[in-house]
């Protein structure tokens, strides 16, 4: 194929007076000896788009535009005029299915996102919605090797219909055949041309549509794991903070990190590591509700969300611990057989003010501390309200509160169940603010804990606790005991040690007297932290208690590691079982407490049914608004007498 110069030329060349009717069989013989002579003549239309396709992409290799799947949709495209002439049928159905598998091979060489693989069968014969095989944008990319552009497709149909009208009327001279004829069959090729460039706009817009889906896709997801990602968590986070503002529920943001992820990236390859990360994602996604969401927002970084958590603290840590566990199950990934651990960072919000940036932020540096504490391990982190000038304000205030002597401790009760006598006091802070008046510590005691004050308010009430029980009791080792609250913040500084050895040895209270009481989600988290501190307070006999027991996911396992003398049963325990709930479990509970040589306690006790309960449990110690309320060491010496030895 590919005979003789340019087409145009040759037209021009032909002379004007040699077209002459004189045709046996009328217009339909005509039709058919045009058409024949197209088909012949295929190869020079080719040839001659190839021309003008050279003139306009230069130096560009020539065997590569030969090979080209475009070519020889071309071929078919003309050979289907061709045989709509000789026969006045459109392309048969072998033919439109070659077009459009050689539409969409030239679609998949250059897989553009979002392309639209060309399906449509070629059709000379049908003027509108035609489908021609010079048609569409996936040859486009074929010609030019690289992604589509309209002008480039546009330039080819018009090379195409201008060299096979060329082709048409040089034949229809040559043959002598009548003019209306070679119109008719010029104006065949021009339609089949529009409808293949209205067909092609119209692919065009879809893929656009289709390549713009698909962008929207991408900027909110990880193409890996399929998951969200950073900008898709912002987005929520922000809208789920301002919601806090009218809602009482709180969130927890869990921080993950895969433990080593670096090492099977390194020693088991990128592909093995990228499936992990594909199956991590599948596992976290599995463990949580539709409505949570997942997020990838770094190479092994998975950030979840959960809303309406009624106690956020303690939920966000049970469900990261799930996380934690699952994700933690072996996994085979090809030959491997691998078991991951994930450090996490849990930050509980609860009520408004707090920004995105900061929560998350917050949620990392707990999860970096369970890193530098040893990893695969969940640290929680408590955010109250933030932001608001009165909320600064009040942290403001809060600095000067110990010097300005605005602290108070109020004492509590705790009852012996066997003798019934008082086994001991618990401090509870108080923040007498000089324009709002009493504030409890649920509301400043988060604040102190975020600012650091928590560490001298801590000071403050660990020395006035001690100096009031042996103002109330002497130094006797069997007098009453104190219980004091300590933060995490507290029980992870190694320097808290010897500020409970100087608040012992400056009031002459025995370290058998004083009983440190903390909730279980500081000591289970900050296990690794805490444990030598807290194994310093026991060898100078100093007691730790686990305040707000059975709230957590707490298992008395636990226990064994660290030097604990005493739980502290949560209130809604006691409420529940006092309820209705099951009281074996709980009785079990306090036996296997017993076994382990753990005092059990319960706290909250505000009625008879409640107190009862929590006799036939089996606690040693008891404590609550039916046996006594927190008041003053003022008020507590009026109320039951100077107290002195109870046991
Ligand atoms: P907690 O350690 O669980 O203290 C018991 C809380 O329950 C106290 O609230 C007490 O007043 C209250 N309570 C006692 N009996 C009953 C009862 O029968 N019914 C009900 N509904 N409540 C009862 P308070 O004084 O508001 O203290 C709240 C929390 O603040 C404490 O919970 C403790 O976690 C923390 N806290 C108090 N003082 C300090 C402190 O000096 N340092 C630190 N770090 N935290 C403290
Ligand atoms: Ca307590
Ligand atoms: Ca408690």
């Amino acid at each position: 194929m590919g005979r003789g110069p340019d087409l145009r030329l040759a037209v021009a060349a032909v002379p004007d007076g040699d077209a002459r009717s004189g045709w046996p069989g009328g217009k339909a013989a005509q039709r058919a000896a045009l058409g024949s002579a197209l088909g012949a003549r295929s190869g020079d239309v080719l040839s001659s788009c190839q021309r003008a396709y050279r003139e306009y992409h230069v130096g560009e290799d020539a065997a590569l535009v030969r090979r080209d799947p475009t070519w020889k949709l071309i071929d078919l495209a003309v050979g289907a005029i061709a045989r709509w002439l000789q026969t006045g049928q459109a392309a048969d159905a072998g033919v439109r299915s070659e077009i459009a598998s050689l539409g969409r091979s030239a679609a998949q060489q250059h897989s553009v996102p979002g392309a639209v693989p060309a399906t449509g069968p070629a059709r000379p014969g049908a003027a509108d919605g035609s489908r021609t095989g010079a048609g569409g944008r996936s040859q486009e990319a074929g010609v030019v090797g690289r992604q589509l552009s309209v002008a480039m497709f546009t330039k080819l149909n018009f090379w195409w219909s201008d060299a096979t009208c060329s082709v048409l009327e040089e034949e229809g001279c040559r043959l002598g055949i009548d003019a209306d004829v070679v119109r008719e069959a010029t104006k065949m090729v021009m339609r089949s041309s529009q409808a293949s460039l209205v067909d092609m706009a119209a692919r065009y817009d879809a893929e656009l549509q289709a390549l713009q889906d698909h962008l929207a896709h991408l900027a909110r997801h990880d193409p890996l794991t399929g998951l969200a990602n950073r900008a898709v968590l912002l987005d929520r986070l922000e809208r789920s903070l301002a919601r806090l503002a009218r809602h009482a529920e709180g969130l927890a943001v869990v921080f993950i990190d895969v433990d080593n992820f670096k090492a099977i990236n390194d020693v088991l390859g990128h592909a093995v590591g990228d499936a992990v990360l594909q199956e991590t994602a599948d596992r976290l996604t599995s463990e949580v509700r539709p409505e949570d969401l997942v997020a990838r927002i770094g190479g092994d970084e998975f950030v979840v969300l959960f809303e309406d958590l009624a106690r956020p603290g303690e939920e966000g840590l049970r469900l990261a611990e799930r996380l934690r566990t699952r994700t933690g199950a072996p996994m085979s990934v090809g030959e491997e057989q691998l078991t991951l651990t994930i450090s996490a960072g849990v930050a509980a919000v609860r009520g408004p003010g707090r920004t995105t940036e900061e929560v998350l932020a917050e949620a990392d540096s707990a999860m970096y501390r369970v890193k530098r504490a040893g990893r695969n391990r969940v640290a929680l982190v408590e955010l109250g309200s933030g932001g608001g000038p009165a909320r600064f304000a009040m942290a403001g205030g809060l600095h000067t509160a110990v010097e300005r002597g605005e602290l108070r401790v109020v004492y509590q009760p705790l009852w012996d169940a066997r003798t019934r006598g008082v086994a001991g006091f618990e401090a509870l802070v108080r923040w007498e603010h000089p324009e709002r008046g009493t504030i409890m510590p649920r509301e400043f005691v988060p604040m102190a804990e975020e600012s650091g004050v928590i560490w001298s308010i801590g000071s403050w009430v660990l020395r006035e606790a001690c100096r009031q029980s042996v103002a109330w009791a002497g130094t006797s080792p069997t007098g009453p005991r104190i219980a004091v609250n300590v933060s995490g913040r507290q029980l992870v500084e190694p320097a808290f040690v010897d500020e409970v050895a100087g608040a012992l040895a400056s009031s002459g209270l025995p370290a058998g007297r004083l009983v440190l009481e903390a909730t279980e989600s500081v000591l289970l988290v900050e296990q690794d932290a805490s444990r030598e501190v807290c194994a310093a307070l026991a060898a100078m006999g100093v007691h730790l208690s686990i305040d707000d027991f059975g709230t957590g996911y707490a298992s008395l396992a636990y226990l064994q590691r660290l030097p604990v003398d005493q739980v502290k049963l949560d209130r809604e325990f006691v409420q529940d079982v006092a309820a209705g709930d099951d009281m074996r479990v709980m009785g079990a509970v306090v036996a296997l407490a017993h076994d382990l040589g753990i005092e059990v306690a319960a706290e909250g006790v505000e009625t008879e049914e409640e107190l009862a309960v929590v006799r036939a449990l089996g606690c040693d110690v008891m404590q609550g608004f039916l046996l006594g309320r927190p008041v003053p060491a003022e008020a507590m010496e009026a109320a039951i007498g100077r107290p002195r030895s109870a046991s």
